[in-house]
């Protein structure tokens, strides 16, 4: 089984790629729109440099060779949805080729290039068989990220997936809003021909369109008969894929040089952009630098960029790699929301662990300090809280100390004294405070 994958990602600037219309959410359909985006006659299209940028950030990222000259084309578009009937996009010689991916760090997964191009507007279709076309999307900014046919499982083109979204928002600094900037084809071959559904959107998704035609192609095969190349649609409802038109090959575009755009010339600019450190390069410093395993760094990264640097800040300041990682994972964790909201200093919570480090003050002093100071809530109020939240837990656990291997092997077994104090107390802890509690507990009794 081979499959490959072309990620379109839209960019995060303020207006769109070759015209100065807006990309934020429109008040109605058709009201971000010019003469330039709607594809009049004797528009000319200006290119927005703060795409070319996020375009070099990303294939900086990918470990691309970038051309020291990139231009544009024409592709032969005749849809509904871009009124010129002509795409801009790239062919020759786009923003960036022969990049390569290192999932989890270690598998290299190569990109065959990463282009710059402009994405089409909406089309609605109505059960009377009407449509109606909405252009305000019409040359928003898109990269097209593309794969070699490297994935050898669906589930591993979600796992690649999954971490390259974190590494792009990373990157370019992309808002959050779940999957929805990021649409995806699938291409996937179990015999000769290749099979490209298009527009997938969500991880789940990905994985349940290519799974689909892994079966649907090898039952074709099996029962002697051969699978078409051709473009197919995914209904997310029934989790189907669904044949939508035979698969064009390039030749069938048309591409020509876009002469209204001319050359770009972007190497000094692609050598004065550096980019920072993407969350899997930091997970495979940390766990290399500091001897953690994989797993617990990539756990503290994913969890935010900004616990990973506080780890760092606490393992330098206390010199103690354990006492990082057990505190990272545990009381600064689970106040992480509440710190992050609070814009307080980071230095702040290595200085506390540096005191107890230096056997000023006491495990439990130490989980306090740190509870008041990354929640700001008053530190006699906690000891009080804390006090309470112990002889409980201490109680509990003492009736059943079966648990406490449990929570050794798993840490799930937690939940078991969650659910026991929040009932016991009705709900008036958080659960982050009676897990912090309970690996104080636990702490003490080891
Ligand atoms: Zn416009």
């Amino acid at each position: 089984m081979m499959i490959g994958l072309e990620i379109h990602v839209q960019l995060p600037t303020r207006s769109k790629m070759f015209c100065s219309c807006p990309t934020t959410d429109a008040e109605g359909p058709n009201t971000h729109v010019c003469p330039g985006c709607l594809g009049m006659p004797g528009t000319k299209p200006v290119m927005n440099r703060k795409a070319v940028e996020y375009g070099i950030k990303l294939a900086k990222m990918l470990n691309c060779e970038i051309p020291d000259t990139m231009w544009f084309s024409r592709k032969v578009y005749f849809y509904p949805d871009m009124s010129k009937g002509t795409q801009i996009t790239q062919y020759e010689n786009p923003v960036g080729k022969k990049g390569v991916y290192y999932m989890n760090g270690k598998r290299p997964i190569r990109i065959t290039k990463i282009q710059l191009e402009e994405d089409p507007g909406k089309t609605k279709r109505f059960g009377d068989q009407s449509s109606l076309v909405d252009y305000n999307r019409a040359g928003t900014p898109l990269t097209e990220i593309v794969t070699e046919p490297d994935f050898t499982t669906p589930a591993e083109a979600r796992e690649f997936l999954r971490q390259l979204i974190i590494d792009i928002r990373h990157t370019i600094d992309l808002p959050d809003d779940g999957e929805r900037s990021i649409r995806c084809d699938c291409n996937i071959s179990i015999g000769k021909e290749r099979v490209e559904v298009k527009n997938v959107s969500g991880l789940k998704n990905v994985e349940r369109a290519l799974t689909f035609e892994a079966v649907r192609q090898t039952k074709v095969l099996k029962a002697g008969g051969k699978v078409e190349r051709e473009t197919r649609g995914f209904d997310e409802e029934r989790g189907v894929t669904f044949s939508v038109r035979k698969k064009e090959y390039e030749s069938d575009y048309g591409y020509i040089h876009e002469p209204d755009l001319g050359l770009f010339h972007i190497g000094d600019l692609a050598r004065s952009i550096t980019i920072k450190e993407s969350p899997a390069q930091t997970a495979a410093r940390l766990s290399k630098e500091y001897g953690i395993d994989g797993k617990t760094a990539d756990q503290i990264v994913s969890t935010s960029i900004g616990l990973a640097e506080v780890f760092e800040m606490i393992a330098k300041a206390t010199g103690s790699v354990k006492t990082a990682v057990s505190w990272t994972r545990g009381a600064v964790s689970s106040n992480w929301k509440a710190f992050e909201a609070s814009g307080k200093d980071p230095e702040g919570i290595a200085g506390i662990l540096k005191k107890l480090e230096d056997g000023k003050i006491t495990d439990v002093e130490a989980d306090m300090e740190l509870n008041s100071y990354m929640t700001g809530r008053d530190a006699a109020a906690i000891k009080e809280q804390s006090a309470d939240l112990s002889q409980i837990i201490d109680g509990y656990l003492d009736a059943h100390p079966e648990i406490i291997e449990e929570i050794k092997k798993n840490e799930k077994a937690l939940n078991r004294v969650i659910g026991h104090v929040m009932k016991e107390t009705g709900g008036k802890y958080s659960s982050s405070d009676i897990v912090s509690a309970t690996k104080n507990a636990l702490n003490s009794r080891l």
